[in-house]
């Protein structure tokens, strides 16, 4: 029998927040009534933001919102059982996030059969951004205004530049 009452974690780097990331959430609202959205500390990723700045943007952004935003180290089936959500809300943008969501849906299965992943397609005015892209825009001065709010575009903006100083580089500030 099916339990509609299931409580939905929607995982991530969100390394910043993304306007197609608020589109997941803004649906999978709709879809669950409400959504916890989970910040991962541990990624691979060599984050530009640090996990606390993390949930802080997303915070922000998803204000007036049925959302709960906290961080995460480990495996996410472990925080899922820790805080008893049984779905994982995931969005697929392309065939080749499809691999690797696929990929890690059966893992997560394999690790605990009870939580279940949800798939949502991307918005297609969003499914070509991703964070990963939109910092390489930025960084080489390129307007990303149609794909962050203002706010994390400005963040993204002044951490990027601060990098840079630090880093010893040339590269004149870049423009939103
Ligand atoms: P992760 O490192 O877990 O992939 P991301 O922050 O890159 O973290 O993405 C979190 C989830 O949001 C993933 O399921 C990803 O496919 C989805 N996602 C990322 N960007 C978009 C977008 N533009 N539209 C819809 N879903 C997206």
């Amino acid at each position: 029998m099916g339990n509609a009452s299931k409580r939905a974690l929607y995982p991530g780097t969100f390394d910043p927040v993304t306007l197609g990331h608020l589109d997941l959430i803004r649906r999978g609202c709709d879809l669950f009534g409400k959504l916890a959205v989970a910040v991962a500390e541990n990624a691979s990723k060599d984050p530009v933001f640090t996990a606390e700045e993390r949930v802080g943007m997303l915070r922000a952004e998803t204000k007036g919102l049925p959302v709960e935003v906290d961080s995460f180290r480990g495996l996410v089936v472990d925080y899922c059982r820790r805080r008893g959500y049984g779905v994982i809300l995931r969005g697929l943008r392309t065939v080749s996030d499809f691999e690797f969501e696929f990929q890690m849906a059966l893992t997560n299965r394999a690790l605990a059969g009870d939580v279940e992943t949800v798939f949502v397609m991307a918005h297609e005015k969003y499914a070509y951004l991703s964070s990963r892209l939109i910092k390489e825009v930025l960084a080489s001065g390129g307007d990303v205004g149609g794909f962050l709010t203002p706010g994390v575009a400005r963040a993204l903006r002044d951490r990027l530049e601060e990098m840079e100083r630090s880093a010893g580089g040339t590269r004149p500030p870049s423009k939103t």
